[in-house]
């Protein structure tokens, strides 16, 4: 065992949230091991093709959920890892300087990242961990009247079927939350005979050429594949739950621009003659159904003892959404928060799990984060948030508070901040364009692209060839063809 404020500590996952953890706990100076189950860093953004293992509403043996024609939703000059920003590369043409780039320009900046700050040499690919559990008490080293909690992890490698173990000080849980698909439940989706799938197993539009198909749920994945849809699909229907928030202002001008593209609320069942029926009493038949309805929380692996649970979509008890009282704080968990930046969020998780591990920082005893958790609830409860959207903050200020408080982390700078809910405004607004019309940024925004290097000079973004800075014209930052 490494010296009482060093751990053994076990990442699981090497998504963004597994190496962010793993930077930190380095840095923290702990025994660092990534388990990561597939042959490469990256997680999500490690775009697979393949989808069609005959389990189009299940996960089909596949973790990412990334469409090919993906492009980053959040400006990248917001996206990085703290302190390694996620400057364009030249990469002789191969690169994507846009300022919100496809998934394979952020997959390069993440091995990149990998790279820098030596978290390749820590990570074991292709071991698929089946089991987190409670060390037995004299397991792993522990000196005697040592009653600190280790944990047995067990992993397989592909193809085998006997597993191996080893005992951890620490485990932190970052397999994400984008790969178990949720589905609603609707009248005669059992019995209906067109193409059902889930987002998840959705990649290209091309076999949806001339179909009429009805997608969904309107939330980012839903948006985006339908507007795909528009040039392939004869019709494509989008099916919201309410006319009100569902439908932004850049919806309602998809709609007008595409003569194809209609919107209804839910529906209400699905028949077997192949009609899809909504609540408002419109009827359409469809040839394809694709469920943008999100992903729930799933942690086949892990076994507490019933000490952390996942009812509804809230995984908890959880303090901070990262410490389960109970275990705390050999088991912890970053990456669970939704509509927070990543991976600046579970930066903050990542390095209060390092700090407390080590001792630097200091966790309320077990029965006040019981209470900060119950108060959490109880208040969310209140403003009628549903208990599924428990880890779903929306708030950046939280972020910065969090950071601020339990790990030293600096608060997001304020042009980042302005630059984000602009873009996040555009978004709204202006579903189709938000990506490629970004010219008017503020003066605090520019003052701040040029301190941090985005800038060259007044008008020339920074594009790096070969890890040395190049001039560039302005025409990097236009959309490629
Ligand atoms: C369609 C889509 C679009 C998105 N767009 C954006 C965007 O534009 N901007 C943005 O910031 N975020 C976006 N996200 C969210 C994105 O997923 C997060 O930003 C981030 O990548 C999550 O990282 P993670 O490490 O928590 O999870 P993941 O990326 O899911 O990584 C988890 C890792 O754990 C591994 N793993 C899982 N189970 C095991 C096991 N039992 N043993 C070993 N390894 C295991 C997986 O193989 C994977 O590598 C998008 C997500 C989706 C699905």
């Amino acid at each position: 065992m490494v010296s009482s404020s060093k751990k053994k500590v076990c990442v699981v996952g090497a998504g963004v949230s597994g190496l962010a953890s793993a930077r930190e706990l380095l840095r923290e100076g702990h025994a660092v091991t990534v388990m990561e189950q597939s042959g490469g860093v990256g997680g999500q953004w490690l775009y697979d093709s393949m989808t069609d293992a005959g389990d189009p509403l299940g996960t089909a043996g596949v973790h990412s959920s990334i469409y090919a024609s993906l492009r980053l939703i959040i400006p990248r000059e917001v996206t990085g890892f703290s302190g390694f920003p996620f400057y364009p590369k030249g990469d002789g043409g191969s690169g994507d300087a846009r300022r919100y780039p496809c998934h394979g320009e952020f997959l390069r900046y993440i091995r990149d990242f990998c790279d820098a700050f030596g978290i390749m040499d820590v990570v074991r690919f292709n071991t698929r961990v089946v089991h987190v559990g409670v060390a037995p008490p004299d397991d792993g080293g522990a000196a005697a009247g040592d009653k600190r909690l280790r944990w047995v992890v067990r992993w397989m490698k592909p193809g085998e079927v006997i597993t191996e173990e080893e005992v951890f000080d620490a485990v932190v849980v970052a397999v994400g939350q984008y790969t178990q698909p949720r589905l609603p439940s609707i009248n005669g989706m059992d019995k209906w005979k067109g193409r059902q799938l889930h987002s998840h197993s959705y990649r290209v539009p091309d076999s949806f050429r001339g179909e009429v198909v009805v997608v969904v749920g309107c939330h980012e994945s839903g948006k985006e594949i339908a507007l795909e849809l528009c040039d392939v699909a004869r019709e494509v229907h989008i099916s919201v739950k309410s006319m009100g928030d569902d439908v932004t202002p850049g919806v309602s001008k998809a709609v007008s621009r595409h003569h194809n593209l209609h919107l209804h609320l839910q529906i209400e069942c699905l028949c077997e003659d192949g009609r899809v029926v909504f609540a408002d009493g419109s009827c359409v038949v469809a040839d394809a159904v694709i469920y943008c309805t999100g992903y729930n929380y799933w942690y086949p692996f892990l076994d507490t003892g019933g000490l952390v649970t996942v009812d509804d979509n809230r995984v908890g008890p959880l303090y901070e959404h990262t410490f389960p009282p109970a275990l705390a704080p050999s088991l912890s968990f970053v990456g669970l928060p939704r509509m927070v930046v990543v991976p600046r969020f579970y930066e903050v998780q990542a390095r209060w799990v390092a700090q407390v591990l080590s001792g630097r920082s200091a966790l309320p005893s077990e029965e006040e984060m019981m209470r900060s958790v119950d108060e959490y609830q109880r208040a969310r409860e209140m403003a009628g948030v549903p208990k599924r959207h428990t880890h779903v903050l929306d708030d950046l200020e939280y972020c910065d508070d969090l950071g601020e408080k339990y790990c030293g982390f600096p608060r997001l700078d304020g042009w980042k901040k302005e630059l984000l809910c602009s873009s996040l405004t555009r978004l709204r607004d202006n579903r189709e364009s938000f990506r490629d019309d970004y010219h008017h940024d503020s003066d605090l925004v520019r003052e701040g692209l040029r301190s941090e290097g985005w800038l060259v000079d007044a008008d020339t973004p920074r594009v790096e060839m070969d890890g040395e800075l190049a001039m560039k014209t302005t025409s990097m930052a236009q959309p490629q063809p």
